[in-house]
């Protein structure tokens, strides 16, 4: 019988701001929260995504590091947890740039009456913003890449693939050589994946080793000390989904009765550890060949 695997170490606990370079600072979520990006440029400040229901920790922090209002928003995808403050930012003056496809993807749950709702129970509390918060997609849009020189710095968004979310983007910052790599990369915090594809992600992380980052910013946990380590470590965890839920397939057939039958035990000190079954589970459709 093979032995049980190793027990993988956990993330360090790390919650609010943390610099990763001169003048680039990342406000940690903490126990897996979503992080954001603040970098201080020679104009006002440039933010890295967003959450409404963290605006005040945010900004507290902020204010103390940059001392003028933000000037321009970048969003790595759609989800709420990344983009629900835009509208604050907008209506303050800030300027916001995304791929087209967060614009569609976030027009496609106001219609669906699920863009605050579904965040019902994960994180801090929505109800409040329930039927109050519309979407605020970005307001520069591009397709493949867009680079914008701001303030002295330069960053590229650069379009990735179909992976977490229909529109997954990384930040990319040459001179620096800082990624931010939204979450594509989560740093020792098992991955979500509702509207994602598992195939084009095991794919994607060849792709984000290929930049020289001497920091990288996941989009939840831990700032990694390791850019190339980090992206392993999630390639590998992507990796052993696969090759569980396959094997699991081979006994039991339907994604329903298969996805109980993996196992992940060597992550139970990662965030979000809970996701093992669903991962499994929408791995397993995936590999049929079914939609989600
Ligand atoms: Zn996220």
């Amino acid at each position: 019988m093979a032995r049980a695997p190793k027990v993988l170490p956990g993330p360090a606990k790390t919650k609010g701001f943390v610099q990763a370079a001169k003048g680039v600072h990342v406000y940690v979520g903490g126990n897996g929260a979503t992080n954001f990006g603040l970098i201080l440029t020679k104009e006002k400040p440039v933010i890295v995504d967003n959450d409404i229901r963290v605006r005040k920790e945010f900004l507290a922090g902020a204010h103390k590091l940059a001392r003028k209002p933000v000037g321009l928003v970048l969003n790595t995808h759609h989800n709420f947890d990344h983009t629900s403050d835009n509208g604050y930012y907008h209506e303050r003056g800030a300027v916001s740039f995304g791929v087209d496809l967060i614009t569609q993807e976030m027009e496609r749950e106001e219609k669906a009456g699920i863009w605050v709702k579904q965040m019902a129970g994960r994180g801090p509390d929505v109800t409040p913003f329930i039927g109050k918060l519309h979407i605020a997609p970005p307001q520069v849009t591009f397709e493949e890449m867009i680079t914008i020189r701001y303030g002295g710095r330069t960053f590229q968004m650069i379009y990735i693939d179909h992976c977490h979310t229909l529109g997954d983007s990384v930040v990319w910052m040459p001179e620096e050589r800082i990624l931010f790599t939204g979450d594509l990369v989560d740093n020792r915090t098992l991955p979500v994946n509702r509207l994602g594809n598992f195939a084009n992600w095991i794919a994607a992380m060849d792709i984000l080793d290929m930049f020289p980052a001497k920091r990288l910013v996941p989009g939840h946990g831990p700032l990694p000390s390791q850019p190339k380590a980090a992206i392993k470590e999630g390639r590998e965890y992507l990796l052993h989904l696969r090759d569980r839920t396959q094997a699991a397939l081979r006994k039991a057939k339907t994604p329903e009765k298969a996805a109980p039958l993996v196992q992940m035990p060597e992550y139970q000190r990662w965030y979000r550890y809970g996701n093992v079954g669903v991962n499994a589970l929408k791995m397993a459709q995936e590999l049929k060949g079914k939609k989600k």
